[in-house]
């Protein structure tokens, strides 16, 4: 029987590693038939989740099982891309009872939660909803493990992918509050003279113009690209071009609805309608108020649209209206609209994602580099999970040692506020806290 207990979880800081940041005592605090482990990982170029799981096996399945006794789960899964079948092979004879390998299609979004949780229990989440709705807790890979070492080892580490126009394409093993910059340093530095980071991946991740932003524990990867290149020229488009274009140039052809992951799992949302709100006030109606459920994937504006615009910024633009307007789709029962018959035939494979973004030209590997990244600085920020930031735990000029609290949550009405501690991650002392960040220095 683990011994590894909720709040174990809790005071080690883990939050979910693949981006989200919600803190994961939280998911393992209610019950559930499964626990899903997502190392889909299907954001294009990005290698960390079956690097992760290949050289530390035995301690993510670890994990898996805590999860499973925690949740009360009689069933634990890994749902991987069946193309990466030598982990599959090395993870099949170390599963536990009640473990099982859920192999996936090498197609984009996979690693979407709701589409993994149909893809591998046929089960539809409702629109707004969480997987515990349908009686599952999923989870990211490198959480998985952070759970595993969670009554030892705060979360002090990361695992990040550094990948495009760099010379050498890596996952590395950094301390957490390092600089992009410096991921990249360690991945041979940029080819290019006019280096833009795109942080978490290309389709749903941010352009970071400052390369000394920090590293923190829900950064998945980097991926530098240079200036004319369509994903950096896509983000960098503002409203107003993105807004005239799309009232000119739409012609309602629907295929970014056709091809839209959650309007196929029945959920409310057409992007086709949701372009006609540039040429109309319709946001009152009810498909243009179903955007509210767009979970901002990107497939219909990177992907789908033939005269490549951008629907995805258009529900993006629709859900602050409807948030400021507090507006909301009035959820009628919902239907799901049997995904099975369209799932599997509207699939974006990932090889032809990778030539539509012009990705091809780069180098599809991040083989792992076990040993951590060395670093005379960091600066661990005291928000680094869904939820109230943290108070910081010490003072400029003191000394702290690797692992120990630095940022602690607010107690309210007797209780931790939702969030997560956060944790040096290395000796030094706090030279300042300043910008909701403890910057430790090396002596
Ligand atoms: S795919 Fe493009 S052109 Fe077609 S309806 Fe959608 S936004 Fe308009
Ligand atoms: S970004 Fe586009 S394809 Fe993705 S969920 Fe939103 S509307 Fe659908």
């Amino acid at each position: 029987m683990s011994k590894i207990t909720v709040e174990d979880i809790a005071q080690a800081g883990i939050v979910g590693a693949g981006g989200a940041g919600f803190p994961t005592h939280v998911k393992f605090s209610a019950k559930a038939d499964t626990v899903l482990i997502n190392a889909a990982e299907c954001e294009p170029l990005l290698h960390k989740d079956k690097e992760v799981l290949r050289a530390h096996a035995d301690e993510v399945l670890a994990g898996l099982a805590v999860g499973m006794e925690l949740a009360g789960a009689e069933r634990g899964i890994v749902g991987i891309k069946e193309k990466y079948q030598d982990v599959i092979d090395l993870l099949r004879p170390r599963l536990a009872r009640g473990m099982e390998i859920a192999p996936l299609a090498d197609a984009y979004p996979a690693g979407d939660e709701f589409i993994l949780v149909y893809e591998v229990l046929h089960r539809v989440i409702p629109p707004g909803g969480i997987p515990l709705d349908v009686g599952a807790v999923v989870t990211n890979v490198e959480t998985a493990l952070n759970i595993s070492r969670a009554d030892r080892q705060p979360v002090t580490e990361k695992f990040v992918s550094v990948a495009g126009a760099v010379a050498q394409p890596v996952t590395l093993r950094v301390p957490v509050g390092i600089t992009l910059a410096e991921c990249v340093a360690a991945a041979g530095g940029p080819t290019i003279a006019d280096p833009n980071y795109v942080v978490g991946g290309v389709m749903m991740g941010y352009l970071e113009d400052n390369h000394d932003a920090l590293v923190d524990k829900r950064t998945g990867g980097v991926i530098v690209l240079p200036d004319d290149h369509v994903v950096v020229r896509r983000r960098r488009q503002d409203w107003q071009q993105i807004a005239r274009i799309g009232r000119s140039a739409c012609d309602q052809c629907s295929f970014c609805t056709e091809l839209c992951p959650r309007y196929l799992l029945g959920h409310p949302i057409e992007p086709h309608r949701a372009m006609r709100s540039l040429e109309f006030n319709l946001v009152g109606e009810a498909n243009v108020l179903g955007t509210a459920y767009c979970c901002e994937c990107n497939l219909c504006s990177l992907y789908s649209c033939p005269e490549d615009l951008d629907p995805k910024s258009v529900c993006v633009q629709n859900k602050a209206r409807l948030a400021a307007e507090k507006k909301r789709w009035e959820n009628p029962p919902f239907v799901p609209r049997r995904p099975e018959l369209h799932m599997a035939n509207r699939k974006a494979p990932m090889a032809r994602l990778l030539q539509k973004l012009g990705l091809r030209q780069f180098r599809n590997v991040g083989p792992l580099v076990e040993e951590l990244l060395d670093t005379p600085k960091v600066g661990i920020a005291l928000t680094q999970h869904i939820g109230v930031p943290c108070e910081p735990a010490v003072a400029a000029g003191d000394s702290v040692v690797k692992g120990q609290v630095v940022g602690r949550r607010p107690v309210a009405n007797g209780r931790p506020a939702l969030g997560a501690p956060v944790h040096a991650s290395i000796d030094g002392v706090v030279s300042a806290i300043e910008d909701n960040t403890v910057w430790i220095r090396k002596e």
